[in-house]
């Protein structure tokens, strides 16, 4: 889940992280009043769900309450990166002495969090990396120890601060830590951190993406937001009921494989013989005749299924089973949608059997398995 640059700031500032003063408003009245509040020329900025608003015209300069106003007009009137601008920021305008990027984000290689920093900030990280590579400093953190205050204080100097800076940049980067141990943050940028004429340091932007699979540890900050919980539609919910992982696509071929990688693999074999997979679902370890039964009818409840290619790597589960629960789809439960099943490993003779004896025919490779549903999905469209 991303949050807006304001909700961000307001996080922020729990954890006692200055922030320009100001606040959000949704029509240019707001913002004239914003602006008369701080008393001083403002910026007036778009929030939008994506970065790179400054350069499409979503950031403006106002000396006035009400060029505030003209310039919330305007901004509130954009589209950005295809977005509808329902809001905009108000806030003091900042004397820039230097922007500087501060971040912490998952370095998946390393399975670590790792905390980026740089005195060239203002452009994106990724920009950065390109043109100035030696000007971004990163450290990654040990999970069983956290970020350390040394560790924040060395960032700094490696990144030209001498003196009483030292500490009061710091003290950003222990604050964002904080934030993402205390968040669950896939993600937190302040770009740019302000360093300003008289020798303050302020967030000027944030940026915080919390990881989707652990909102369910901040109810209370959902409900804050005023957020729509993530919704499952029936198809998920009863996925996530049965312990099964699930994911829709756009296209008309349902995978159910056991393992994710396979399921992955499957989806690849799928896309590289010219189809499109509408599901991926992965019926976990061990999965029995039932439970084989139960991720079909799951996956047919998609409207946009035309076939189905299943896909068991047998170990702990058994083709065997695997073949039952797929029979009993067929059989009992009458379901005729054309199906490509492919097994190998424990019991592969006897699951072969089983499915020969019910006429449902049978590959040994997935690449013919993908192949064959590609097909028959042509035929039946
Ligand atoms: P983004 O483009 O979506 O990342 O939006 P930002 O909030 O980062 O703003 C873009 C740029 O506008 C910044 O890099 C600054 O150069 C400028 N900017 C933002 N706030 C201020 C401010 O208070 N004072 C000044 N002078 N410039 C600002
Ligand atoms: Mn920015």
């Amino acid at each position: 889940m991303k949050l807006f640059e304001h909700e961000a700031k307001d996080i922020f500032r729990n954890f006692g992280m200055p922030t320009p003063p100001g606040g959000v408003a949704r029509t240019p009245e707001e913002a004239k009043k914003r602006a008369e509040e701080i008393g001083k020329p403002v910026v007036v900025k778009a929030q939008v769900l994506t970065g790179k608003r400054g350069k499409a015209g979503g950031v403006k300069f106002a000396d006035t309450p009400e060029e505030a106003a003209k310039v919330a007009e305007q901004i509130l009137m954009m589209r950005i990166n295809d977005l509808p601008v329902e809001a905009v920021l108000v806030e003091e305008k900042l004397d820039i002495a230097q922007e500087i990027y501060a971040g912490i984000t998952i370095d998946r290689n390393e399975r670590k969090y790792v905390v980026i920093g740089s005195s060239a900030g203002g452009m994106s990280i990724e920009e950065l990396a390109a043109e100035q590579p030696e000007k971004i400093i990163k450290r990654y953190v040990e999970p069983f120890l956290g970020f350390q205050p040394f560790e924040a204080r060395e960032m700094t100097i490696a990144m030209g601060f001498k003196g009483k800076d030292i500490s009061k940049l710091a003290s950003f980067f222990l604050k964002l830590w904080k934030i993402v141990e205390a968040y669950d943050v896939e993600l937190t940028e302040i770009n740019p951190l302000i360093l300003t004429k008289d020798g303050r340091f302020l967030a000027a932007d944030a940026r915080l993406n919390i990881d989707d699979n652990a909102l369910y540890r901040h109810k209370d900050l959902i409900e804050k937001l005023k957020r729509e919980p993530v919704e499952q539609n029936e198809r998920e919910r009863r996925a996530s009921e049965e312990g099964m992982a699930y994911v829709e696509l756009d296209g008309d071929i349902a995978c159910i494989c056991n393992g994710a990688g396979l399921t992955m693999a499957t989806l690849d074999a799928v896309a590289l013989h010219g189809g499109r997979a509408s599901t991926f679902l992965d019926l976990g370890g061990g999965a029995d005749a039932e439970r084989v039964e139960k991720g079909i009818e799951i996956a047919l409840m998609y409207p946009k299924v035309k076939a189905i290619l299943i896909n068991i790597m047998g170990g702990i589960t058994r083709c065997d089973e695997v073949a039952k629960g797929i029979v009993a789809a067929r059989k009992e439960k009458g379901i005729d949608v054309p199906m490509v099943i492919r097994m190998v490993g424990t019991n592969e003779e006897e699951g072969q059997k089983i499915l020969n004896e019910a006429g449902i025919p049978f590959l040994s490779t997935m690449e013919e398995a993908a192949s064959k549903v590609v097909e028959l999905v042509k035929e039946v469209s």
